[in-house]
């Protein structure tokens, strides 16, 4: 019997090692990406053929097909996705190029130099070359899937989003269907899981998956709509459009360092115009900026600064972000101001603390960073002393550093039809003249300020100066 028995002990303990071994090798495959050949649940992805799609391969930048090249060579899985494939696919030049790999975040490190691991809610990778960062996600599986390792809190936001899967399982995690599409540069094909190319071709953003769930998984999600929507001039597809408004509240649980990213982005994509548009239209705006309350005059000062950013990129010129902040803000700081000046604080401080808590509140939304908020502050409080100069002091007001920012902002704001005295035209004929026609210019506001009709700029009224006793 004894034997038998052994026998038996024996069979059992072979059976529970075959399972371990299985699961052990299934958990080592999963990790590294690979697919496990008799995987029920493989989606299989539409391939498009190369020479029927319209990407050349010579249009991606050779960094990114560096990374892919060495990510294969070692057996890893390695695409192209995102706004590269998507971009080029419409004929557009990619802003940047982002690449989808089996391979761990440690393994992708080990195979560069330069190569960083950033990221905590999600894991990436950075290669390095020059100024172009190729940036390196690991394929990551259904949340659901991994209950302990994808963490949402109570709201449905996801926190942490590190569990590795498969190709398919990566593409239906993405955010639109435009975005997740792959494209192997070993044989040049596209691979399809969501129907992404069709939307592309018709035009339309949809999001993958349940669209409210999606969007409380990560509700800058919405903002990403927005962003692309105007960027490639595409229309939101309804089901992914029709949850946004009453959604947009969900801004509110997103960090403000996110927030001023996305809100840069969204401001800086050339496309600010129909940007605000379309935050204005599904209430978003509203939880980026809630100090705004848009009247005819804000209305006009944000549309002519989107105008002349949008037109500033449009001819490769640079943007400073304060200058959106000033514009989107100027509203808020003048009823401030006024609230307080009409309780009393005299009109100088008044604008100062203005400036200080309508900073202060809107770092509870967006992140601002130091020299931002200096900026910020510095173009504000330079308008009263831009409209209303002191003449002695104009050629030291023209040199100094901070004379371009205030003065293109005074010029924004008379183009929107704000009283400004025409100051920002004298400014600009001023800068323009020589030395005698400086002196006439400043003889003209000296002889306006003797004006009695008020339309020129009046000069301040100066309280008397009080005698120290002797
Ligand atoms: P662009 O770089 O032109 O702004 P992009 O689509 O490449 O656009 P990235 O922020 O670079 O955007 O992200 C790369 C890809 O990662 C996206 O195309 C998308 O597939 C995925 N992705 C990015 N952010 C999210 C998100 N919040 N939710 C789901 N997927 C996302
Ligand atoms: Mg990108």
């Amino acid at each position: 019997m004894a034997p038998a028995r052994h026998c038996r002990y024996n069979r059992h303990f072979v059976f529970v090692k075959n399972a371990a071994q299985g699961m052990l090798k299934r958990f080592i495959d999963r990790l590294r990406g690979r697919r496990a050949a008799d995987s029920p649940s493989a989606k299989k992805a539409h391939i498009i053929a190369r020479g029927r799609h319209g990407i050349a391969r010579q249009r991606i930048s050779s960094a990114a097909v560096k990374v892919l090249e060495g990510l294969q060579g070692k057996s890893y899985q390695a695409y192209l996705v995102g706004g590269g494939v998507r971009d080029l696919l419409l004929g557009l030049t990619p802003k940047d190029f982002d690449v989808a790999t089996s391979a761990t975040p440690e393994q992708v490190r080990a195979l560069f130099r330069n190569a960083r691991i950033i990221g905590r809610r999600f894991r990436l990778v950075h290669v390095l070359f020059g100024r172009e960062t190729i940036e390196v996600a690991t394929f990551r599986a259904h949340h659901e899937q991994d209950e302990q390792r994808t963490t949402t809190n109570a709201q449905g936001m996801i926190v942490h989003d590190n569990v590795y899967g498969q190709m398919e399982e990566d593409a239906e995690r993405r955010d639109f269907t435009v975005n997740a599409l792959y494209y192997d540069v070993a044989d040049e094909t596209i691979h399809d899981y969501v129907g992404g190319v069709n939307d592309l071709e018709a035009r339309l953003l949809r999001l993958i998956g349940h669209p409210e769930t999606r969007y409380r998984e990560d509700p800058v999600r919405m903002l990403r709509a927005i962003r692309f929507a105007a960027k490639l001039d595409f229309r939101i597809e309804a089901h992914t459009a029709a949850p946004l408004p009453h959604l947009a509240s969900l801004l509110t649980g997103v960090s403000p360092h996110r927030l001023a990213d996305e809100v840069d982005k969204l401001l800086g994509s050339g496309h600010a115009e129909t940007v605000l548009a379309l935050l204005e239209e599904y209430g978003l705006l509203h939880y980026l900026f809630p100090d705004l309350h848009l009247n005819d005059a804000s209305r006009r000062l944000i549309l002519a600064t989107a105008q002349s950013t949008d037109a500033r990129l449009r001819i490769g010129k640079g943007i400073n972000p304060a200058f959106f902040y000033a514009a989107l803000l100027w509203q808020p700081v003048q009823v401030r101001s006024r609230q307080l000046h009409d309780h009393g604080t005299p009109l100088v401080p008044a604008l100062q603390q203005a400036i200080q808590q309508v900073i202060q509140q809107q770092m509870t939304r967006t992140a601002l960073t130091r020299v931002l908020a200096t900026t910020l502050r510095e173009i504000w409080e330079m308008q009263t002393r831009l409209q209303n100069p002191d003449i002695r002091r104009v050629d030291e007001m023209l040199q100094s550093p901070r004379f371009r920012a205030g003065f293109d902002f005074l010029v924004l704001r008379e183009q929107s039809g704000e009283p400004t005295g025409q100051m920002g035209d004298w400014w600009q004929h001023y800068q323009d003249a020589d030395n005698e026609g400086r002196q006439a210019l400043q003889a003209e506001v000296l002889a306006a300020r003797r004006q009695p009709d008020g339309a020129a700029p009046k000069r301040r009224r100066r309280p008397p100066r009080k005698r120290k006793p002797a």
